[in-house]
C-alpha cells in the first residue's frame, strides 16, 4: 500500500529500530521518545531553530573571548604564569607528545568550533526555506565529530587541575576561562534543541508495504532501511541499488557494518592497551627539585592521602571506573547477541546508551595533564611534566569510544522472536 498525503510520516527508533508515526507534540519541548526502549526520536518545536540559531551564535563568540584572553594564571610568591588555552596544546607538544597534543586541540578546540560553524551554515540558510549546498556532507561530518567535541570535560578537568593546585599556588581565572564556561552551556542548550528536521522536515517518503502493527514492528519487518545520520526511512529494496540517503546522501545500511567483528577487534585493543596505561607513569610532578612519576592509580591514592577526596573519587570514576566498566559492559552485550539472547532487551540497550554518554568523561584525567603541564613550568620550583602513560591511556579512552560507536543497538532487538 503506498503512502498517501494523509498518511503519517514514520520514523524509526535508531536504537531498536521500532516504526513510529511522527505526530503533533504538546509535551515538554516537543520532544518524542522511543515507546519501547526510550531513545529520543526527534522534537516538533516552532521555535527550535531560531533558538539553536541563537545559541550557536553566542557560543561562537564566547569561543573568540576564550580564545583571545588569557585561561588561568598561576601565581606562587612573586612568579606568575598565565595560560592561554591553546598554550596546554603546544605544552604537550613541547614534551615529546604531538599525538597528544593533537587529540586535546582536536576535543577542546578545533571539533566544538566546527560544530559552532558547521551548525550555523546548516541552519541560517532555514530561515529563509533553504537548504545550503553541501548540507548533507556537513551533517554527516558534523554527525561523526559530535561525540568527540569536549567542551564540558574540558570544563570539569580545568576544575580539577584548579582544586588540584589550589594549596601550592594561587589561581586567578582568567576572561578566556568565564568565556569558555559560557561556551559550554550554550553549546550544551544548543544541541538539546537541534534536530536534524529543522533541515530536513518531516515528509512521507517511502513507500509502506503494509500497514503499521502497533506495537512491535520494527523497521526492517516492515520493508524499511533507517538512514544512520538523519533517520530518513527508505525501502529495503534499495539496498540492492546502494543508492545513497535522499537527504543527507549517507550510505544506507540496515544495521552498521561488521559492527560484531569490529566492535570486538576495538575492544580487544582497548583491553590491551589499559595494561601500559595502567603500569606506566602518566605525569610527573615537580616540587622544589623533589618529585617523581606517578601512575593512574599513585595519583588517585595520592589525592585521597591528602586529604582531596573529591577529586580523588572524580578522577578513580573517570579513568578507572567508567574504561574498565564499558569494557564489560559492552563485551557482556555482544555475547548474549552472539548466544542470542533475549532476556532484559531495554536494559541492554539503556546500557549501552549509558556507556555510551559516559565513555567520554575518562578524557578528563588527560585534559587535567595537559592543563597542569601547561601552568606549572617554573624550573625546580613547580613543574609538571606528561609521561608515557598518558598517551596509552588516552589510546584506551579513543579505542572504547570507536567501540562505542561501531556498535549497533538494534542488534539486541534483532535476536528477539517475531511477535
Ligand atoms: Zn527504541
Ligand atoms: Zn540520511
Amino acid at each position: 500500500m503506498a503512502a498517501t498525503a494523509t498518511t503519517p510520516p514514520l520514523i524509526a527508533c535508531p536504537e531498536c529500530d521500532l516504526l513510529h508515526q511522527i505526530t503533533p507534540l504538546t509535551g515538554e519541548g516537543g520532544k518524542a521518545h522511543c515507546s519501547r526502549c526510550g531513545a529520543k526520536l526527534y522534537q516538533k518545536d516552532p521555535s527550535a531553530l531560531d533558538r539553536t540559531l541563537a545559541f550557536y551564535l553566542a557560543a561562537l563568540i564566547c569561543f573568540i573571548f576564550a580564545n583571545l584572553y588569557p585561561f588561568l594564571s598561576l601565581k606562587i610568591g612573586a612568579r606568575i604564569e598565565t595560560v592561554h588555552l591553546t598554550n596546554s596544546i603546544w605544552t604537550l607538544q613541547q614534551h615529546g607528545m604531538p599525538l597528544l597534543g593533537l587529540l586535546v586541540l582536536l576535543t577542546s578546540l578545533l571539533f566544538p568550533l566546527l560544530m559552532m560553524i558547521g551548525h550555523l551554515y546548516l541552519l541560517l540558510p532555514r530561515k529563509w526555506g533553504i537548504t545550503a549546498p553541501g548540507s548533507g556532507w556537513i551533517f554527516r561530518l558534523l554527525h561523526h565529530i559530535t561525540p568527540w567535541s569536549m567542551v564540558s570535560i574540558f570544563v570539569l578537568a580545568s576544575l580539577v587541575a584548579v582544586v588540584k593546585l589550589l594549596d601550592i599556588a594561587e589561581i586567578i581565572p582568567g576572561i578566556g576561562a568565564a568565556a569558555f564556561v559560557l561556551m559550554m552551556l550554550f553549546t550544551a542548550a544548543a544541541e538539546a534543541s537541534f534536530d536534524s528536521h529543522l533541515i530536513w522536515p518531516f515528509r512521507t517518503s517511502v513507500t509502506q508495504p503494509r500497514p503499521l502493527q502497533s506495537g512491535h514492528s520494527s523497521a526492517a519487518a516492515n520493508g524499511l532501511i533507517c538512514c544512520s545520520y538523519c533517520k530518513l526511512l527508505a525501502p529495503l529494496s534499495a539496498l540492492e541499488h546502494h543508492p545513497p540517503c535522499a537527504h543527507c546522501g549517507g550510505q544506507l545500511h540496515l544495521r552498521k557494518p561488521e559492527s560484531i567483528q569490529r566492535t570486538w577487534s576495538l575492544l580487544a585493543a582497548a583491553t590491551l592497551l589499559l595494561i601500559p596505561a595502567n603500569l606506566y607513569p602518566i605525569m610527573t610532578v615537580i616540587r622544589f627539585g623533589q618529585g617523581e612519576p606517578s601512575t593512574i592509580l599513585g595519583g588517585v591514592i595520592h589525592l585521597a592521602a591528602a586529604g582531596m577526596w573529591g577529586l580523588s573519587l572524580i578522577i578513580f570514576f573517570a579513568s578507572i571506573l567508567i574504561p574498565g566498566l564499558k569494557l564489560i559492559t559492552f563485551s557482556s552485550i555482544l555475547i548474549t547477541i552472539q548466544f542470542r539472547k533475549a532476556q532484559y532487551p531495554v536494559d541492554r540497550t539503556r546500557l549501552c546508551r549509558l556507556a555510551t554518554l559516559v565513555g567520554a568523561w575518562s578524557m578528563t584525567d588527560i585534559f587535567v595533564i595537559a592543563l597542569l603541564s601547561a601552568l606549572m613550568k617554573m624550573g625546580v620550583v613547580a613543574t609538571v611534566e606528561p609521561n608515557i602513560g598518558a598517551l596509552f591511556f588516552a589510546a584506551v579512552v579513543v579505542t572504547t569510544m570507536m567501540a562505542a560507536e561501531s556498535f549497533d543497538s538494534r542488534l539486541i532487538w534483532d535476536t528477539l522472536p517475531t511477535p
